[in-house]
């Protein structure tokens, strides 16, 4: 599904992805993790196409169509959903317009028609009881106000109501107490299916609890310095990242 080969990136010349390998089948989980600084949000930012990035070599193809030349729209319809560590408010737009806006326009470069209103009201609501949020927090602009796990169980609604092919996930368990935690998970495992993937990008063992991946990774400076089943989450834990920052190059 998801192949990126040798990806190096750079931000203000510097370089920080530093030769990326990384095959994502569907019906896979993948886990990156790293120490801060590492580039793992830097990673999430050139996948989902945001400007600023400097791309020095490599590839990325997602159903082996060239991702790095597609618009973050584009890249959306072919079913990419970016989960961003630091979700945006986007205050005066409400969370059922952005969300039918959002799909709608998905929808559109799919070549489908627009979602009716009674189908997307139940689709919303739906997903929003799934997921424990309150119904009145639909009608309020885009995490204006809402606290660090309020924005994150709405990124999970916006991930369910998209329903995603690929979903990238940057540090979606950060600030999360345990019960929301355990509402995002279920987001979450909820996506997994033979077609789809995931992958979710974390600093800590913590999410992989209740989403346990198919493969972990350790970003270590802007490389993959090792790859492994789940067990290979506990070794972090346990070590810490030093143990493996002397096998970056
Ligand atoms: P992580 O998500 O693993 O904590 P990031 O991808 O956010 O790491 O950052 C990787 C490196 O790139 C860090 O050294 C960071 O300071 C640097 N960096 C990230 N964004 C920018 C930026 N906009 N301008 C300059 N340096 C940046
Ligand atoms: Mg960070
Ligand atoms: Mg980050």
């Amino acid at each position: 599904m998801l192949e990126i080969k040798n990806l190096r990136a750079a931000i203000d010349g510097r370089e920080i992805l530093k030769g990326i390998n990384l095959t994502i089948n569907p019906g896979e989980v993948h886990a990156i993790m790293g120490p801060n600084g590492s580039g793992k949000s830097t990673l999430s930012y050139v996948l989902s196409g945001r400007p600023g990035y400097e791309l020095l070599e490599g590839s990325v193809t997602l159903d082996g169509e060239n991702l790095l030349e597609m618009s973050p729209d584009l890249r959306a319809a072919a079913g990419i959903f970016l989960g961003f560590q630091y979700p945006v408010e986007i205050p005066g737009v409400s969370n059922l317009n952005f969300l039918k806006t959002a799909l709608n326009a998905i929808r559109k470069a799919r070549g489908e028609a627009d979602v009716t209103a009674a189908e997307f009201l139940k689709l919303v609501r739906d997903k929003a009881k799934a997921l424990e949020m309150d119904p009145e927090m639909l009608k309020r602009p885009v995490n204006v106000g809402f606290s660090g796990g309020e924005k994150k169980r709405n990124e999970m609604v916006q991930m369910q109501v998209l329903d995603p092919k690929l979903a990238i996930l940057d540090e979606t368990d950060s600030g999360l107490d345990i019960d929301a935690l355990k509402v995002v998970s279920k987001g979450i495992n909820a996506l997994r299916a033979p077609d789809k993937a995931i992958l979710m990008i974390t600093h800590y063992q913590r999410l992989l609890d209740y989403v346990v991946p198919d493969f972990v990774h350790v970003l270590v400076q802007g490389q993959i310095v090792k790859s492994g089943g789940k067990e290979l989450a506990y070794v972090l834990e346990r070590e810490g990242y030093a143990a493996f920052a002397g096998a970056a190059a």
